[in-house]
Formats: structure tokens, C-alpha cells, sequence
């Protein structure tokens, strides 16, 4: 079986062709400048090609993507015929999907209906459902929702603490987001730790970072919320912070709410502390050459990051095992020990020789240490693949 994954933004568009049994990749590629110029970079297990190729709509992309993939040069299939399904990551899935989905006209309204919490992505997501859904007729499409996992958090988790009409009128609550990576990363720690019933926290650290608190593979709790900004403190995004903030900006500068949201989500995070950049690589090069702004960076991150695994410890009333992903989880090993250092407490100890790994899974924790350290790369691709495989059987 083959499914192209597409993870459509709103002038890029990524995809892969991929086995959902195996995991191996045929083929994947972005589209850039949509609705700009347009240019696909696409890679095969042995080539790479750059091109140029006019793409004023996602519809164009989307036809680039399948010409790539058919073409006699650098392509991987013979027919259309031969992709069997379409899996699409969308942002956010409000509070009327709490899993995947087969697209059809009334679930594409659903989603429409769910454009106010997110945006910039959704429409975005949808008009790469609907170029696929032109350019491929009588291929299903699956709805990947990256919300979707989280919807298993009781109440007192996803309720704000603000009047309930804004809940029960507008849909303001925790949503969270990553569910696909938290989801994927869970399911993969119960095969490495070889049970179901467990207590896990799971730091997604990328440039965007969110972490969960998940019981039995089911999420209790996750840090970020109505939108991705919460949380702990991010590349560009601050992460939790005083509503008052805000309110205290904008009186000062005039800056509008939209100004000030901007300041929030691109100019904040570890950004915003080191002055220099918002990439851990960079941020450790300049605590070394001594940038004490750049160490204080990293020592926010690693604190918030510790911080919240203390507090799924007490919502979970205890913890089995820690996982890390993403960029950061599964490449920054200083990161990693910084962020343990706070954690003996509950008993988790890491060996500096096994946590000396990238981008590979590996327990990082000692034989005594009472709680198990893994990291377990991401592959949110295999898991939307997967989630439509299963849909579409
Ligand atoms: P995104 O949220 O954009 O998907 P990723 O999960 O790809 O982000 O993570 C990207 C981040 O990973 C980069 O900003 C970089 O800071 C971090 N990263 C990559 N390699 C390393 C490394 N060797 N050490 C520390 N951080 C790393």
C-alpha cells in the first residue's frame, strides 16, 4: 500500500509516498512560494532534483508533486492508480474531531467551521484537501488532526479557569497541539518499555515544543493550549506567560493585540532572551564563547522544561518514563542532561555515555534510576500514513 502524506502550509506544501506497514519512503519533497513563484525540491531513495515550476495556487502543487512522482526520470510510480490514499495533517480539529477522519463534504465543512482557532493553517489544510481531491478523483483522503490526541484530557486539564460561556459559546479551552508526534512517540514507548499500562511524560522539543502528560498511551494533560503559544518557552514563542503582559505592552507602546501576539509567537522563546538566535546549535556556541545571555536561554528552557515534568509527575501521581523528541529531544544532548539535572528528586538518573546519542532511539537512563529515559525520534509522517491506512482498509 502506498500513502502520500501532505502536510500543506499556506505557501508550502510538504509530502512523502510511503508504506504505511514498513515506514520506508519512496519519494518526498516540498513545494515552496505557492502563490509567489514556485519551486519543488524532490528526493528519491537515489536523486535529487531542484526545480522551478510556476504554482500560483496549491493546485499547481499539487499537480507538480504527481508529475514528480510519475515522471520517467525521478518518479517512483507508474500510474496514479498506484497511491492508494491521501493522508493530510490538519492543525487543529476544535472540539468535533477527537480522532482521524475520512474526508467528505460534510467532514471539509466541519473542518471549515473549525477556521477561528487556527487561522493561518486551516485554510491552508484545506486547500490542499481540495487540490487533492481535484487532481485525484477517487482517491480517498484521510484528516489527520493535530489536536486529536489530546481530546482524551479530563476537564479539569482543558478547562480555563475563566467564565464558562466562553467554554460552552466559543470553544475556548486547552486543545494542544504535536498530538501527532505525542501519539506516535507513545505508541512506539510502549513497544521499547513492552507494556500498555504506564505513567509517561513525553518533551516534544523542536523549534516548537510541547510536552504531555499521557496514561496507559492516553493523554491526561499537554502544555500547550487554545493556541501554541503555551507552554514552555519555544524557539520564537514565549511560552506561559501573565495575560497582564500583554495588556502592559501594548499601553506602553500602542502596539494593537495583533502587534503585540506577533512580539509573542516570532520574536520571544529562547529568541527573545539570547538576542541571538532561536536554534539551540547557536545558543550552545555562544554559551560557550561566554554569551551569558545564550546560557540564560538554555538555562530558561531547561528549567520550564523541568518544571512541567514535576508537575505530570503530581498530575500523573507518578511517573514510569520520560521521553524526548523532536529536533531538540532527540539531537540536543546538553539539553537532555540540563533538563534531568533537575530531576533526581523523582529518581531519574541518566549515563552521560548513553544519553551521548542523536537522533536515534536509546535509553539514556542508568539500570538503578527508578524512572526510564528514552529517546524516541518522531515520525508524525508514518503515524498519519498509518491512521489512513487504517481508515481507507
Ligand atoms: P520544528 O518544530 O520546526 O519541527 P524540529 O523538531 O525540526 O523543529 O527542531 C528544530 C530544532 O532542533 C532546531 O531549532 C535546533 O535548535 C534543534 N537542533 C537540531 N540539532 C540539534 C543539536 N545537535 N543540538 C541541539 N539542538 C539541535
Amino acid at each position: 500500500m502506498n500513502v502520500l502524506v501532505i502536510n500543506a502550509g499556506s505557501s508550502s506544501l510538504k509530502y512523502q509516498l510511503m508504506n504505511p506497514e514498513t515506514g520506508d519512503v519512496a519519494a518526498k519533497g516540498l513545494c515552496e512560494r505557492i502563490g509567489i513563484d514556485g519551486r519543488l525540491t524532490h528526493k528519491t531513495s537515489d536523486k535529487k532534483v531542484e526545480m522551478e515550476i510556476a504554482m500560483p495556487t496549491h493546485g499547481e502543487a499539487i499537480q507538480a508533486v504527481m508529475d514528480a512522482l510519475l515522471s520517467e526520470e525521478h518518479g517512483v510510480i507508474k500510474s496514479v492508480s498506484e497511491i492508494d490514499a491521501v493522508g493530510h495533517r490538519v492543525l487543529h480539529g476544535g472540539m468535533k474531531f477527537s480522532e482521524s477522519c475520512l474526508i467528505n463534504d460534510e467532514v471539509l465543512a466541519t473542518i471549515e467551521e473549525c477556521t477561528p482557532l487556527g487561522p493561518l493553517h486551516i485554510p491552508a489544510n484545506l486547500l490542499g484537501i481540495r487540490a487533492c481531491q481535484d487532481k485525484m478523483p477517487g482517491t480517498p483522503n484521510v484528516a489527520v488532526f493535530d489536536t486529536a490526541f489530546h481530546m482524551t484530557m479530563p476537564p479539569k486539564a482543558y478547562r480555563y479557569a475563566i467564565p464558562t460561556k466562553y467554554f460552552e459559546e466559543d470553544d475556548v479551552r486547552r486543545y494542544g497541539f504535536h498530538g501527532t508526534s505525542h501519539k506516535y512517540v507513545a505508541l512506539r514507548t510502549a513497544e521499547l518499555v513492552g507494556k500498555k499500562e504506564f505513567k509517561m511524560v513525553n518533551c516534544h522539543l523542536g523549534n516548537g515544543s510541547s510536552m504531555a502528560a499521557i496514561l496507559n498511551g492516553k493523554c491526561q494533560d499537554t502544555t500547550m493550549g487554545l493556541t501554541p503559544l503555551a507552554g514552555v518557552p519555544m524557539g520564537t514563542r514565549c511560552g506561559d506567560i501573565d495575560g497582564g503582559v500583554i495588556q502592559f505592552l501594548c499601553n506602553k507602546y500602542g502596539y494593537s493585540v495583533d502587534e503585540c501576539l506577533n512580539i509573542l509567537n516570532k520574536k520571544s522563546g529562547v529568541l527573545g532572551i539570547s538576542g541571538v538566535s532561536s536554534d539551540f546549535r547557536d545558543l550552545e556556541d555562544g554559551a560557550k564563547k561566554g554569551d551569558e545571555a545564550c546560557q540564560l536561554a538554555l538555562d530558561k528552557f531547561a528549567y520550564e522544561v523541568a518544571k512541567y515534568v514535576g508537575a505530570y509527575a503530581a498530575a500523573l501521581n507518578g511517573i514510569d518514563v520520560l521521553t524526548f523528541t523532536a529536533g531538540v529531544g532527540e539531537n540536543g544532548i546538553s539539553n537532555r542532561a540540563a533538563i534531568c539535572e533537575y530531576l533526581g528528586y523523582l529518581g531519574i538518573k541518566i549515563d552521560p555515555e548513553r544519553n551521548n546519542v542523536r537522533g536515534k532511539e536509546a535509553l539514556i537512563s542508568t539500570d538503578d534510576s527508578k524512572v526510564q529515559v528514552w529517546v524516541v525520534p518522531t515520525n508524525e509522517e508514518l503515524m498519519i500514513a498509518r491512521d489512513t491506512a487504517e481508515l481507507v482498509k
